[in-house]
C-alpha cells in the first residue's frame, strides 16, 4: 500500500486547452494517506469517477502529477500501478470457481500456491463465501457474485490501494447494511489504502475514516464525518451530507451579529467587516435551532408544516423570505396560530463569503 499525493492535477475531456471552468476535474493538491480509509463522495456529474481513473491509471490527467510513496507514476499503464479495483458491477469468471476466481490474481501475479491458499481461506472467511468456495461462480445471485468481486479487489496484500467505484449498487438493501459495516471491518484487518466512491452520504460516512467530498469538480472539503457535521467548509457540504441538510440563509454579518429580514442572530465569533460585494450567507444545522414559544429576545418565526423522521420531528419555519429546518423538541406542542420563537445555538452558527466558510475572531 502507498501514499497517494495528487499535485495539481486536473482533467479535461476536450482537452488541455479547454475554458477552465468546463475541466470535469479541477486543480487538486492533496495527499491520501497509507492504510487510510477514504471515501469520495458527491452528487453524480462531480467528477468523482474521473479522479478515481486518474488514479488508477485508466485516464491520463490534462494537467499535474500523481505520486506513489514519492515516485511520479503519472505515465504508467494501471497494471504496472499496482491497484486492485472493485467496480459498480461483478467482474468474476462465471465459469471458475469461487476458490479460483479468488485465486486468480495471486496465481497471476506467481504469490506461491500455500499462500495463495492461505489468503483465499482469509478472505472467504472475511466476507462468508467459506461455504461456496468449491462452487461454480454462475449458479450464484447477484449478491454472492459481486461479494466475489469484493474478494478479489481485496485479495492482495501488496496493492498500492484499493479503489471502489460504487461497489454496492446491485446489492440487496439489508446486505448493503451488513457488507458496508464489514468492509470497514476488513480495512481494520487488513491495513490497505481503499478509496470508495459514492454518491450516496449514508455508505460514505459508514465506511470512511476521511471523506472527501466533490462539487462541480473541485475537492471542497476533506475531513473526518465529525468534521463535515460540525463545520462544512463550504455550503455545498453543508447541504449535501445530514439529513435534512443546513439552513443555508442570506444575512448581514457584522462584528458578532448577524442580520435575518431585521432580526439578529448572536454569533459566537467576531466576523470584523466582510468583503464587500461577497455573498454572504449563515449556516446552521437544524439540530442547533429550537422551536420554542414565543418570548421576548427569541426570533420569532411562522411554521409551516412538521416533519416526524422518527428519531426526531423537524418543523419547516419561515422567518420573511427565509426558510430554516428547526427541531421541535420533545413534548413541544405547536400553538393555534403556529408562530413559534426560534433559540440558536451560537457555537454552530456559521458564517460563509461567496459559500466559503469565513472563520471568524474568538
Ligand atoms: P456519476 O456518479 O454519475 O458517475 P461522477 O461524479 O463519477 O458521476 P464523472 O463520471 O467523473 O462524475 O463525470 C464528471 C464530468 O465529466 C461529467 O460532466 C461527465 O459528463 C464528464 N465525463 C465523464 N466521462 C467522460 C468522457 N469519457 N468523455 C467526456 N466527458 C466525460
Amino acid at each position: 500500500m502507498a501514499r497517494i499525493d495528487l499535485v495539481d492535477l486536473a482533467h479535461s475531456y476536450g482537452g488541455n486547452d479547454a475554458a477552465p471552468e468546463s475541466f470535469a476535474l479541477k486543480p487538486v493538491t492533496m495527499t491520501w494517506r497509507q492504510g487510510g480509509a477514504y471515501a469520495l463522495l458527491g452528487p453524480s456529474g462531480c467528477g468523482k469517477t474521473t479522479l478515481l481513473n486518474l488514479i488508477s491509471g485508466i485516464v491520463t490527467p490534462s494537467r499535474g502529477k500523481i505520486l506513489f510513496d514519492g515516485a511520479d507514476i503519472t505515465p504508467l499503464s494501471t497494471q504496472k500501478r499496482n491497484i486492485a479495483q472493485v467496480f459498480q458491477f461483478p467482474v468474476i469468471y462465471d465459469t471458475m470457481t469461487v476458490g479460483q476466481n479468488l485465486a486468480f490474481p495471486l496465481q497471476n501475479r506467481g504469490v506461491p500456491k500455500s499462500e495463495v491458499e492461505a489468503r483465499v481461506r482469509q478472505i472467504a472467511d472475511l466476507l462468508d463465501l467459506t461455504f461456496y468456495l468449491d462452487r461454480k461462480a454462475t449458479r450464484l445471485t447477484a449478491d454472492a457474485k459481486q461479494k466475489i468481486s469484493l474478494g478479489r479487489g481485496l485479495v492482495r496484500s501488496d496493492v498500492a490501494a484499493v479503489l471502489f467505484d460504487e461497489p454496492l449498487t446491485v446489492i440487496d438493501p439489508e446486505l448493503k447494511w451488513q457488507l458496508r459495516s464489514k468492509l470497514k471491518a476488513l480495512h481494520r484487518e487488513l491495513d490497505l489504502t481503499m478509496i470508495y466512491v459514492t454518491h450516496d452520504q449514508t455508505e460514505a460516512l459508514t465506511f470512511a475514516d476521511t471523506v472527501v467530498v466533490m462539487h462541480d469538480g473541485r475537492v471542497v472539503q476533506s475531513g473526518t464525518p465529525a468534521e463535515l457535521f460540525d463545520k462544512p467548509a463550504h455550503t455545498f457540504v453543508g447541504y449535501f451530507i445530514g439529513s435534512p441538510g443546513m439552513n443555508i440563509v442570506p444575512a448581514v454579518v457584522s462584528g458578532h451579529e448577524a442580520r435575518i429580514d431585521g432580526h439578529i442572530i448572536g454569533l459566537h465569533r467576531n466576523y470584523g467587516v466582510l468583503p464587500a460585494g461577497a455573498k454572504i450567507e449563515i449556516g446552521v444545522r437544524p439540530e442547533f435551532v429550537n422551536i420554542a414559544a414565543p418570548a421576548s429576545g427569541l426570533l420569532s418565526a411562522a411554521i409551516e408544516r412538521i416533519d416526524d423522521l422518527g428519531r426526531a420531528r423537524f418543523a419547516r419555519v419561515r422567518i420573511g423570505d427565509a426558510k430554516f429546518a428547526a427541531r421541535v423538541p420533545p413534548g413541544f406542542s405547536v400553538p393555534d396560530d403556529n408562530m413559534v420563537g426560534l433559540v440558536f445555538d451560537p457555537a454552530h452558527v456559521h458564517v460563509y463569503a461567496d459559500s466559503r466558510l469565513v472563520e471568524g475572531v474568538a
